[in-house]
């Protein structure tokens, strides 16, 4: 099985990329989740992964992987689905993400994604760019990493 790092979702071995998370992020194996302290789906516990905040957009969504991952705390991105009751988001049906972090880690978690949205509001697009940027670094990190651990697939 492969999993996304970035939402928690579990898929065949045969996927490579995550459907259901903006940018498409490429799946990783069970060691590496547990490498990043992240739970598999049948692990994850609601009592322990909790919300740290929600996304509305995916420039947003992006915005707070790239922050919590800089103060390397566990994140879960789950998708929200239209016609989820809650209270954040009723009569809303444009996607969101929610932010799932360690319980340990809420406090923290929300007051940095506080942080980044005040800054976020103040420059859009200087945001947008930064985490651009650091998604290709991600992208070339994670590239390097799996050429070195998997063979080719052909
Ligand atoms: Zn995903």
């Amino acid at each position: 099985m492969r999993y996304c790092a970035r939402c928690g979702s579990e898929y065949q071995d045969s996927v490579v990329d995550c459907t259901d998370c903006p940018n498409h992020p490429p799946l990783v194996s069970a060691e590496e989740m547990r490498e990043r302290g992240l739970p598999l789906p049948h692990e994850l516990d609601q009592r322990r992964f909790v919300r740290a905040g929600i996304a509305d957009d995916p420039v947003t969504a992006q915005v707070f992987v790239d922050v919590l991952e800089e103060n390397r705390i566990p994140l879960i991105v789950r998708p929200g689905r239209s016609g989820v009751v809650d209270e954040l988001t009723t009569g809303n049906l444009l996607p969101w993400w929610e932010m799932l972090v360690p319980d340990t880690e809420q406090a923290r978690a929300a007051a940095l994604l506080e942080d980044v949205k005040v800054q976020a509001l103040a420059s859009a697009d200087e945001a947008s760019r930064a985490a651009e940027e650091e998604e290709l670094e991600d992208e070339r990190a994670r590239q390097a990493a799996m050429d070195s651990s998997v063979p080719p697939a052909l």
